[in-house]
């Protein structure tokens, strides 16, 4: 090793999942919504007034912001945006887990979470999911650093109760909680409500999933004046301008009365498509969970799941495989068309999954 490299921060990073270049494969491989975003967003690219990009964009995101506010009905002091809500909760990490105590997480949750805590040098414990991948609330009432949770969770695709996170709130007011609820809108319920009451919850949604826009990098968060304030600062002495002009005028697109029908609509579609997904691979031999989300996350009776991971690769049809303890013998399938829903049932079919 040379000398310099002594002072080399090293991380193992984040590995997204594949994006072919390839135009005619299924992809079922990062939970992307298989519908185009809003008309409105169509709109916004098409008429850009290209002039703009010769200027730094708005330092304070205005137009997003606002859209956001009226959207949710949340005042703009307490909402904060970013590049995906990866940099939201990568932002998150870096201004709310400073303490020495050890911040909480699943053993089975979104991959990126450790990468963080490594990444800023945060300690960090695994708390073991149930042997159904439900949380343990009692796991979360002890002196931490900081707990960050997925609600949804991914890729179990599962749901806690409101009850949950008012418990582990009232139990938990001397560190942040960070709730990512990418997939909240395909479940319909979110903790938003509770900052209200908690000046110390912070609720994290993104547009990649139910608005269509994982290509525009979207992300933000909701908490108390105080959170986000802290949060700004820590922005701004990092990178004032995150997000692009034409982002943020597409974000705010995608906000609008009208965009929002048109979104309900797709997620509806997509929850139906869902649901028809797990009679569909339970007659193909497949167990899973109660998914609430945009994708199932199965095991077969029979087949490992790498095996079939692989076949399915072969007949260019990618979904999500980790080969990490506890989820290895599990596929994580996002919800596509139902077009290419069909389409994979029959290639399943063809490499040999079925009930018996
Ligand atoms: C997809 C996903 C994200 C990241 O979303 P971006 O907004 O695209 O960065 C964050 N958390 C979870 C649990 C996700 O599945």
């Amino acid at each position: 090793m040379s000398d310099w490299e002594k002072n080399v921060r090293r991380v193992v990073p984040y590995v997204p999942g594949e994006q072919p270049a390839e135009s005619n494969i299924i992809k079922l491989n990062t939970n992307e919504n298989p519908y185009p975003p809003a008309p409105a967003v169509a709109e916004v690219i098409k008429n850009f007034d290209i002039s703009l990009l010769r200027k730094y964009p708005a330092p304070d995101a205005d137009v997003l912001i606002a859209g956001l506010s009226e959207y949710y009905g949340m005042p703009k002091d307490q909402i904060f945006v970013g590049v995906g809500s990866d940099d939201v909760l990568a932002m998150s990490f870096l201004t709310f887990f400073n303490s020495k105590k050890p911040i909480l997480m699943a053993d089975v949750t979104y991959s990126f979470y450790d990468v963080w805590a490594e990444l800023f040098e945060i300690p960090y414990r695994r708390v073991l999911l149930n042997d159904d991948f439900h949380y343990n609330l009692s796991d979360y009432k002890t002196q931490n650093g900081g707990i960050v949770i997925a609600n949804p969770n991914a890729p179990t695709a599962l749901c806690e109760p409101q009850e949950f996170f008012d418990e582990l709130l009232a139990a938990n007011t001397e560190s942040v909680v960070i709730i990512d609820e990418a997939y909240g809108d395909f479940y319909g319920k979110s903790t938003r409500e509770l900052i209200a009451k908690y000046d110390n919850l912070l609720v994290v949604g993104t547009f990649s999933k139910s608005r269509s826009l994982a290509g525009s990098r979207i992300g933000f968060a909701f908490g108390s004046p105080k959170l986000i304030s802290y949060l700004n600062d820590v922005k701004f002495s990092f990178n004032s301008y995150t997000m692009d002009a034409l982002t943020l005028q597409i974000g705010a697109a995608a906000l609008t009365a009208e965009s929002g029908a048109y979104y309900r609509s797709t997620v509806e579609k997509i929850i139906a498509t869902r649901e028809d997904a797990k009679k569909r691979l339970a007659e193909l031999g497949f167990v899973g969970t109660d998914s609430q989300t945009n994708f199932l996350f199965v095991s077969h009776k029979s087949i490992p799941a790498k095996t079939i991971f692989e076949k399915l690769k072969e007949n260019k049809i990618f979904v999500r495989y980790f080969d990490k303890p506890r989820i290895d013998d599990y596929l994580r399938i996002t919800i596509g068309t139902d077009e290419e829903m069909e389409r994979m049932y029959r290639v399943l079919e063809e490499i040999g999954c079925s009930r018996s």
